[in-house]
């Protein structure tokens, strides 16, 4: 149905015009044509259905007059939004904002991580509506700095996550300070039993409204399966990615030291990728979204917390790098992308040994599973070449007459193939390279590796094993570092192993098994001299600024469910989580230059600076 059919306000038809917002969604049609007037609501709809307007349009009606104007000059809110992240509070913000511009409508944004002052500010010179975070709301209500009083709306935004993450007492403090007299909306695309019966306990005889099946999965959204090896994980991502070439894409980890770790991995090999979690400032939080809105950052990997709610127009990709927990979380990441009509892929990974349990979970989400091979190195290379050539018909259309004047002297310096070459080599060097993914084309199982044994090995020997054995484990006493440097790079134990040795104060016959695999060689180290090595391997060395050696935990690759990490990781990857951010988006971070990764141009060009092909 068009907005301009609906009888809304003029000033609002006017903000959704101006946007180019001209037909409803179905949540939007049920919330406007339904005339629930002030009755509670409990709503569910699809990702990316729009919700945040079709609460909008049922909240700030009530507050115009007939000029479509608000009522009553900025005072004591009447309606409040309660969100569960900072990032989601302030999007849905922005969108109110927009929404009631027209209307005069005053906004004001409470939420962590921001001076409260700056908010107990704007709450004393008057609003509206406020959107905010359940802690920062409590904090402002207790300190009498937001008054109640006037409330006669409260919506509950992404209400199942909000219980999820332990906010059940902030949410009932919010509902019992404010008037009895009052509507509450509940909004999610799922509806779990705890969030019906917070409902049925402050809600009245609630509607419930649910918009084009919210259960059914998303027709915008093809959902694809590779089952891997679980010690291919991180492979099996880098290979999604180059298959897709999507503008952006999120990845989903089941940990914020998985997502860390991931996103340092990917910058090692040459994306533009930042990680996304609780764990980073405010401030670092807000740049990684804006570097990924304009298009410096082209990945993005994060927790479910950290993504929950998050409309990025142009993500086209989800990645579930662990699978999702349940059919809840399964329909919230992959409803990242395929928003407002747009079409999106969701690719899940799955380790062997979890299948069972996530065709359980796409049988509850109505999904049906059908899964197929991650894609190979070779097939990506396939893919590129079609794709190089598109790319440089397209520049070789786009040549004017001009830009052929001083190409003589090159012409007369090679033949056309040797140009050729070039310009392939070109194209080709913004790739990150595909991986080898053997565990899983091999259907290794990673429970049934060997224990390691320390003995003394000449490099003849490790050279035997690079290579073939892939079966890196989650053996209980076994200490995994790795190091960025594999067979692209000529990695050769001969000199891969005097240098280990060097940078971790050990000696060979501290080094177990060596594993040396495309772009990286994971390598094992006596349980004893673990700590003191990881120290001293993750310190960086003048000789090699861009060898990054860190521990690597083999177990979680295969399984993101892992809490019991063997301490926190020496090396850059945790601690350069938020740099990877400052690089990613701009000139205003702390670290020295020198430990800009290799790979990260900082303007969001993969490139790879170590390479050897
Ligand atoms: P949800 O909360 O249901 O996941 P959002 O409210 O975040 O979805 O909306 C997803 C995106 O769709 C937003 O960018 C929003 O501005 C846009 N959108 C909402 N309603 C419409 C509409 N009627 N037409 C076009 N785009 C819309
Ligand atoms: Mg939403």
């Amino acid at each position: 149905m068009l907005f301009s059919e609906m009888s809304l306000p003029a000033t609002l038809q006017r903000a959704l015009a101006t946007r180019g917002y001209l037909e409803s969604t179905p949540v939007q049609e049920a919330i406007v044509t339904g005339a629930h007037g002030a009755r509670d609501l409990l709503v569910s709809s699809k990702t990316g259905s729009g919700k945040t307007i079709a609460f909008g349009l049922n909240v700030i009606p009530p507050m115009l007059n007939d000029a479509g104007l608000v009522a009553t000059p900025p005072g004591a809110p009447r309606a409040l939004i309660i969100a569960p992240t900072r990032e989601l509070a302030q999007q849905v913000a922005r969108e109110i904002t927009w929404l009631g511009a027209d209307a005069k409508l005053r906004v004001v944004t409470c939420v962590g991580g921001v001076d409260p002052r700056s908010e107990q500010r704007a709450l004393f010179q008057g609003c509206h509506v406020v959107v905010g975070t359940p802690g920062r709301l409590v904090d402002h209500i207790t300190r009498k700095a937001l008054d109640t009083k006037n409330i006669h709306s409260v919506v509950l935004d992404e209400a199942d996550e909000m219980l999820d993450m332990g906010f059940r007492e902030e949410l009932e403090t919010i509902l019992d300070a404010v008037p009895t007299e009052r509507q509450i909306l509940m909004f999610s695309a799922t509806m779990p039993r705890e969030t019906i019966a917070l409902a049925n306990r402050y809600t009245k005889d609630a509607v419930r409204v649910s918009a084009a099946q919210a259960s059914a999965g998303h027709e915008d959204i093809e959902t694809v399966v590779h089952v891997i090896a679980g010690q291919d994980r991180d492979r099996a991502v880098v290979n999604v990615l180059r298959q897709h070439e999507a503008t952006s894409t999120l990845v989903f980890c089941g940990t914020r030291d998985g997502a860390a770790h991931l996103a340092a991995t990917l910058i090692e090999r040459g994306f533009s990728a930042v990680a996304f979690s609780g764990e980073l400032s405010q401030p670092e939080r807000q740049r990684a979204l804006q570097s990924v809105r304009d298009g410096r950052t082209r990945v993005l990997v994060c927790t479910d917390v950290a993504a929950r709610g998050l409309d990025l127009p142009a993500v086209g990709l989800v990645i579930h790098a662990d699978p999702p927990a349940d059919a809840a979380a399964l329909q919230h990441r992959s409803g990242r992308t395929g928003r407002a009509g747009k079409k999106g892929t969701a690719v899940v990974l799955v380790p062997v040994h979890r299948l069972r349990q996530v065709e359980r979970l796409f049988a509850v989400a109505r999904l049906k599973t059908r899964p197929s091979p991650v894609p190979n190195a070779e097939r990506i290379r396939e893919l590129d070449a079609v794709r190089v050539l598109e790319r440089l018909k397209g520049k070789i259309e786009a040549l004017q007459p001009e830009d052929l004047t001083d190409t003589a002297a090159l012409l007369a310096l090679c033949t056309p193939e040797q140009l050729a070459a070039l310009v392939l080599q070109g194209e080709r060097s913004n790739l990150p390279d595909p991986e080898s993914l053997d565990a899983t084309e091999r259907g290794n199982d990673p429970a049934r590796a060997k224990k390691p044994t320390f003995a003394k090995k000449s490099a003849d020997d490790l050279a035997g094993t690079a290579g073939d054995d892939r079966s890196v484990d989650g053996n209980a006493d076994s200490v995994w570092f790795h190091v960025n440097i594999g067979r692209f790079q000529n990695a050769d134990p001969k000199w891969l192993l005097p240098m280990i040795c060097r940078r971790g104060a050990v000696e060979k016959r501290d080094i177990g098994r060596i594993v040396i695999l495309d772009s990286e060689t994971r390598f094992e180290i006596a349980p004893g001299r673990a700590e003191q090595f990881g120290k001293a391997a993750s310190q960086l060395d003048e000789r090699e600024p861009r060898v990054f050696i860190r521990r690597f935990d083999p177990s979680r690759a295969g399984s993101d469910e892992q809490p019991a990490r063997r301490g926190p990781p020496p090396g850059p990857p945790p601690r350069q989580a938020p740099r990877y951010n400052r690089d990613a988006t701009g000139p205003a971070g702390d670290a020295p230059p020198r430990r800009r990764p290799a790979g990260d141009g900082g303007e969001g060009v993969p490139k790879r600076k170590i390479r050897a092909r």
